[in-house]
């Protein structure tokens, strides 16, 4: 058993992979036989991840606020605190915070064979995110 109390430091989403200002704590991390890769990523308003694949696939749950999430070649979706979302193995995809909102998700996934959590691409473009319907209106 291994008990960690108050020694994880919240670090900063890394510029080359975020948008904006991301802060994220380190939930779980892969260690002996477990690939389990778990964090709390805290968005702040307008802040995104760039465009990624996970290598077998990620789930999101989000715990606080209103996000924004978007697969390739999908429209952008709004989502809200019991919202679960699962990206498969390679699918292109980002996920954010809403213009106007905080979101705070729990990221979930399995690193491949040599530890490696998701592969990087492009940053989401102003235009691409303005494409998001008002969290406003997009109630359930
Ligand atoms: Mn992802």
């Amino acid at each position: 058993m291994q008990i960690t109390r108050g020694g994880i430091k919240t670090g900063r989403g890394p510029t080359d992979w975020f948008t904006g200002d991301v802060y994220v704590d380190a939930v779980a991390v892969p260690s002996g036989g477990s690939r389990l890769s778990a964090s709390s990523v805290h968005f702040t308003p307008g802040a995104r991840t760039a465009w990624h694949i996970h290598p077998n696939g990620q789930t999101i749950f989000v715990t606080e606020g209103v996000g924004l999430v978007q697969r390739r070649g999908g429209p952008i979706e709004v989502i809200r605190p019991g919202d679960r979302v699962f990206f498969e193995p390679g699918e292109h995809h980002w996920h954010g915070a809403a213009p106007t909102r905080f979101m705070t998700h729990l990221a979930m996934l399995d690193v491949d064979d040599d530890g490696n959590p998701a592969t990087w691409g492009d940053h989401v473009t102003e235009a691409e995110y303005a494409e998001a319907p008002s969290v406003e209106e997009a109630g359930r």
